[in-house]
């Protein structure tokens, strides 16, 4: 295919190329990913195309956010059709480090966020996750040095973990969540849903319907703690292992005791046989 899209892995081309971009007076915006593409990566592409003149695409899965029980030498890896992909999608620069260039030997350093990171949800379920994402995140924005970072709303405590982490450190790069993108049933697209059999596939939706039936419970005025006890039994009652369903304050992501205190998001994170799953929506804008 052809395409002007640079593809570099080391730190020495990146910053060639960034320095091209910004002598040329170009706006940056940069959208970080760990490959295994799909729509809702690309949708962060488009919005990165949308809102800045050059859009930069990691692909880097990143070792720090994985526990050793965990799915990092599994993970899906589709090299050749990310590629293909994202030149569909214009991308100007793809950044591609191997974990060597990212951690070179010696490293010794990790940012540890408190706040919306510490707050019960996916930190108490995967205790190394957050520290491994704020490094590495402040790591990519420090070396593309972009005026814009797009984040998918599907993670949305990483979302509010990033922002925080990116004002606290007062990196200049305004940070942008991208709704879900959704297949057509109402599952969140996810890397990770090639794990499902046919049969998972077809409960996983159950989530995403669960968290739309419970906002409209308490658009209706059912107390919170009524409306999540039901979507808690639906859950399990269709097979999956519930981590949480939780309704909290969609900034700060603390427990939130009534509608009236919000704006509320309604988070979700499930096992379905060995795939974890997680969701999310707002309240008020689903
Ligand atoms: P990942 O490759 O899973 O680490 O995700 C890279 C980025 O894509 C993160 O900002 C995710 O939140 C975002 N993302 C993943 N899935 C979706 C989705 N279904 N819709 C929108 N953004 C997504």
């Amino acid at each position: 295919m052809p395409t002007d899209m640079q593809v570099v892995k080391t730190i020495a081309a990146l910053r060639d190329c960034i320095g091209k971009f910004r002598a040329a007076g170009q706006t940056l915006a940069l959208a970080p990913t760990m490959g295994a593409l799909h729509e809702g990566h690309l949708s962060l592409v488009r919005t990165a195309k949308e809102k800045a003149e050059r859009a930069i695409v990691s692909i880097f899965v990143n070792p720090a956010q994985f526990a050793p029980t965990e799915d990092f030498s599994t993970y899906p890896r589709t090299w050749d059709a990310d590629i293909a992909a994202l030149a569909k999608e214009k991308t100007d620069l793809v950044w591609a480090p191997s974990a060597a260039e990212m951690y070179p030997e010696g490293f010794a350093t990790k940012i540890s966020v408190a706040g919306p990171a510490s707050v019960g949800l996916e930190d108490a379920f995967r205790p190394h996750f957050f520290g491994g994402v704020a490094t590495v995140v402040a790591k990519l924005l420090l070396q593309t040095l972009p005026d814009i970072a797009v984040f998918g709303e599907k993670d949305y405590q990483q979302l509010r973990v990033v922002t925080q982490m990116a004002r606290d450190l007062d990196i200049p790069t305004r940070i942008i969540g991208v709704p879900t993108a959704r297949e057509t049933d109402g599952l969140a697209m996810s890397s990770r849903n090639v794990y499902l059999s046919s049969e998972e596939r077809r409960v996983a939706p159950t989530l995403f319907r669960v968290l739309m039936d419970c906002a409209a419970k308490m658009r209706g005025g059912k107390p919170i703690a009524d409306s999540l006890q039901g979507g808690r039994e639906s859950i399990a009652a269709a097979g999956f292992k519930l981590d949480y369903l939780e309704a909290r304050h969609a900034e700060t992501l603390q427990p939130i005791a009534s509608v009236k205190d919000g704006p509320v998001r309604l988070l979700v994170a499930a096992k379905l046989g060995a795939t974890r799953l997680i969701d999310n929506i707002g309240l008020e804008t689903e």
